[in-house]
Order: structure tokens, then sequence, then C-alpha cells
């Protein structure tokens, strides 16, 4: 069934508007064919009611069951050198369920800020089109950057994931936790400074073997450990 993304509903109705009504060309969905609406964190049974060049109206037939995640994680990513790269894991974390993504600047990060708040609408738009493909609800929040120094403990379980240090094994944090905050380096890694420091604050270091990953592949690594779990 092909899903798309609404934020307006009018009784029963809901309403596509711009990038989704794009989408729904594309898709070529007929008269009486059935689809899915997102729409606050529901997803909708519908077929077409009405459509004209710039909106199609869709009526809602039934409410279809949806899961939500049971685990709260946040993911802290330092932003990578290339930001191409965080555009996939901003869509690989939306389909593995974390609750928010927090860009952050660190020594060896992309450090640009106003490059980086420039990005984030595409961002927005790339949690859609995941929500989409996965049949989530709930948008992944993406919040404004923020500073590694800033970074403090707030949920149950706060991890590193610094591969420069002889840290846990997965099997050494509390995987029954509900809520979660990991922190994953830029490609280059954190500097021994900032990795103290983190511990130092309390965040647990974990140490995912064997081999060093693409800081790509530890987030989608981490994700998929503690919210399976
Ligand atoms: N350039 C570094 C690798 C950095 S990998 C080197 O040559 O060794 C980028 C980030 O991915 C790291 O900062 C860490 O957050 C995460 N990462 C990669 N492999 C990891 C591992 N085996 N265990 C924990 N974290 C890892």
């Amino acid at each position: 069934m092909h899903i798309f993304y609404s934020e307006e509903k009018k009784g029963n109705k809901l309403i596509l508007r711009e990038q989704e009504v794009k989408h729904f060309r594309v898709r070529r969905i007929q008269k009486n064919e059935i689809f899915g609406v997102i729409y606050h964190g529901e997803l909708y049974k519908c077929k077409i009611a009405y459509e004209d060049r710039n909106t199609i109206i869709c009526e809602i037939i039934e409410k279809l069951k949806v899961k939500k995640p049971l685990k709260s994680i946040t993911l802290y990513q330092c932003i990578t050198q290339d930001l191409k790269t965080m555009d996939l894991i901003v869509r690989q974390a939306t389909e593995l369920g974390a609750e928010k993504l927090v860009p952050v600047i660190s020594e060896r990060s992309f450090r640009k800020k106003e490059a980086i708040l420039k990005r984030i609408d595409k961002w927005k738009r790339i949690v859609i089109e995941a929500m989409k493909q996965s049949r989530r609800t709930i948008p992944m929040k993406i919040e404004e950057p923020v500073n590694l120094t800033d970074l403090e403990p707030t949920m149950e379980e706060n991890l590193l994931l610094d591969n420069f240090y002889e840290g846990l094994s997965v099997k050494d944090v509390n995987l029954k936790a509900n809520s979660f905050s990991v922190i994953v380096g830029p490609e280059g890694g954190f500097s021994e400074k900032e990795g103290n420091l983190l511990r130092g604050r309390g965040f647990k270091s974990v140490l995912l073997e064997p081999y060093t990953l693409r800081t790509e592949t530890a987030s989608v690594a981490i994700l998929s450990i503690l919210m399976n779990c």
C-alpha cells in the first residue's frame, strides 16, 4: 500500500499538498484505489474524494493499527564532514525509531553552524520520506546543533561510542532501560579530551566488537541493538 503524509484534516477528509501531491502523481493512484495517509501520529486507510492540480482530498475509510517504539532514544550525532552522510543517518535513525536526533559540533566534526542550520529543512523532509517508507507515524525530532562540551546525561542510560577507548561491552549496558542517549563521533572520532570529558560527566563508554565502524554504521548498529533488546 502506498503511504502519504498530511498535516491537514477536515472532518473525515485528509488533505495532501505540494510535495505529497507530486508523490501521489508519481504513484499514479487510481480512482477507488486504497492508500494510506499518516496524520498526527496515526495511519489512515483512504481513497480519493476529490482532486485538482494542487490538492488531493482523501476520504478516511478507517484508522489502521500502527507500531510505536518501546524505547525512547536520543541520538547525539557529531556532524559528519560530508553532510550527505548526515542525510543517510537521518533516514536510518528515523526507520530505526530514534525519538530525536541532535546534531553535535565536536573538535573533528563539520563545524559551520550556518550551513548546518540550512540543512535542517532538508533533514525534516528526509524524516517524512522515511516515515512513509517505514510506516512510522510520529516524526523523529531534529534539534538545532549543540556543542559537544554542553552535553549532559539526561536519560536512564547514557552512552558514548568511542572506538579509541576500551569501554564496556554492549552486554554490560542496562538494555532493559526505557530511555537512552547515545553520542556517536564524526569520521575522525573523538579527541582524547572529549572522550574523558564525557566519561567524567557520566556517559558510559561502549566499544562495539570486533571492528572499527564508519560513523553511519555505528549509529545504525547501536540503535538496532537498543531498540530490539
Ligand atoms: N577515524 C577513526 C574512526 C572513527 S569512527 C579511526 O581511524 O579509528 C567514527 C565514530 O564511530 C567513532 O567516533 C565512534 O563514535 C563510532 N565507532 C566506530 N567504530 C566503533 C566501535 N567499534 N565501537 C564504538 N564506537 C565506534
